[in-house]
């Protein structure tokens, strides 16, 4: 049997960076070609319905070895791409063992390092084995180590039939981190009750609930006057949307909220006198609270409308996903056995809202109710990205005792 280690260290050789670009599925030739190598894997290991679509997903089923008939069919999914924003090329992991809770130099020309002053989670790992990057690229932790977790724990049931269980059903989907990973994903023939995104961070994390998101452009227009002959006539649309910004609240912004407070996000200004362009993202977990920052958009139009005249300012926001929670509440007991299996392994669960959105977000509206667990790793998406073995082999242990879980019921 191979280790999740070593699955890891071979799947990261393969640069899968998606790439929002090239409006192709999967986005980018890397993700299929890992898609290949983990298709004959899966093959090897011996499920059955192996197969890539036409998109580049993978799917796969380990079929159920019980006599019992009422277990559910659990499914177990990951993402093969990595995050567009750093490069996946070339990743050279190094390995430190039996971690002494100091320095790591990751790479000395660039003055790269992992220090626990910044980094103080590094604390939890004194005495472990760790992963990193070499400095120069990202890991791919997020999410090849789900990918190995989820084929090493497949890999361990076929080799206890002892260990009694229903179908389980297996998806690799590509291009996640350009927000596109469920477009394409197959739930009718994926035919699971529910199922669990393995692509959460450190040890424990278990998420069931996301933001609602929408995003929201303001467009205005201005009329240009010689300043010299302006009064009463130049519009200057730039100085409006100055105001536009005033009257939203002005505390309810990403770098002064966290946990469960919502806020809107302004992407980025473009403007001058004739007209000004402002992008928005608006984000917040309960439907109220989401409608009325929306509401705020419109009666901030509107006032300024009021003022400088009809269809100055027009507002356009656009639906983008939704919290899952309300997909997942009428099917808690999948909360329930990923925490007690999470026990089971000597893992302490630790349930937090996302402050983001999920491919399970989009899934469990798509009729597949699908939460997210740890996959164990550290700072995704960049160069400080790290994962330690023993927190691997956890999440394997984890996904083997939510199958032996719902296998006894
Ligand atoms: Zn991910």
């Amino acid at each position: 049997m191979k280790k999740v280690n070593e699955r890891f260290l071979e799947y990261v050789k393969v640069d899968t960076k998606s790439d929002e670009t090239t409006r192709v599925t999967p986005s980018t030739k890397g993700q299929l070609e890992l898609g290949k190598i983990l298709e004959k894997e899966l093959k090897e290991i011996g499920l059955e319905d192996v197969h890539v679509d036409e998109f580049g997903y993978v799917y796969g089923t380990l079929k159920s070895n019980s006599d019992k008939k009422d277990i559910p069919t659990i499914g177990f999914i990951s993402h093969m791409d990595t995050a567009p924003d750093m490069s996946g090329k070339n990743v050279n992991p190094q390995i430190v063992e039996n971690y002494d809770g100091g320095v790591l130099v990751l790479n000395e020309e660039l003055n790269i390092k992992l220090d626990p002053k910044e980094l103080p989670e590094l604390k939890n790992y004194i005495g472990k084995t760790l992963i990193t990057t070499d400095g120069t690229t990202l890991l791919g932790a997020d999410d090849k180590a789900g990918i190995s977790e989820i084929i090493t724990a497949m890999e361990y049931l076929i080799n206890h039939p002892e260990i009694k269980h229903g179908d389980i059903k297996i998806g690799f989907t590509p291009d996640e981190e350009i927000g596109e990973g469920a477009d394409h994903f197959n739930v009718k023939e994926f035919n699971a009750d529910f199922a669990y995104t393995v692509d959460g961070g450190p040890l424990g994390e278990l998420e069931f609930e996301n933001f609602n998101a929408a995003g929201a452009k303001v467009i205005i227009v201005g009329r240009n006057v010689h300043p010299g002959s302006a009064k009463g006539k130049m519009i200057n649309s730039a100085l409006i949307a100055h105001e536009f910004l005033n009257l939203l609240p002005l505390d309810e912004v990403p770098e002064k909220t966290e946990n469960y407070e919502g806020f809107s996000f302004l992407l980025g200004i473009e403007g001058s006198v004739e007209k000004t362009e402002m992008s928005f993202i608006i984000r917040d977990f309960f439907e109220n609270e989401f409608e009325r920052r929306k509401e705020e958009f419109k009666k901030a139009a509107e006032k300024l409308n009021d003022i400088y005249g009809k269809d100055i300012v027009k507002v356009e926001i656009k639906e983008q996903y939704r919290n899952m929670k309300e997909k997942i509440e009428p099917v808690m007991h999948i909360i329930e056995v990923a925490k007690k299996a999470m026990e089971m392994a000597e893992v302490v669960p630790e349930i937090k809202p996302i402050r983001g959105g999920t491919d399970g977000a989009r899934l469990s509206f798509m009729g597949l109710p699908t939460p997210n667990m740890f996959t164990g790793g550290e700072n995704f998406h960049g160069r400080y990205e790290y994962i330690a073995i023993e927190s691997m082999e956890k999440a394997v242990e984890t996904i083997i005792n939510i199958v032996k879980l719902y296998g006894e019921q």
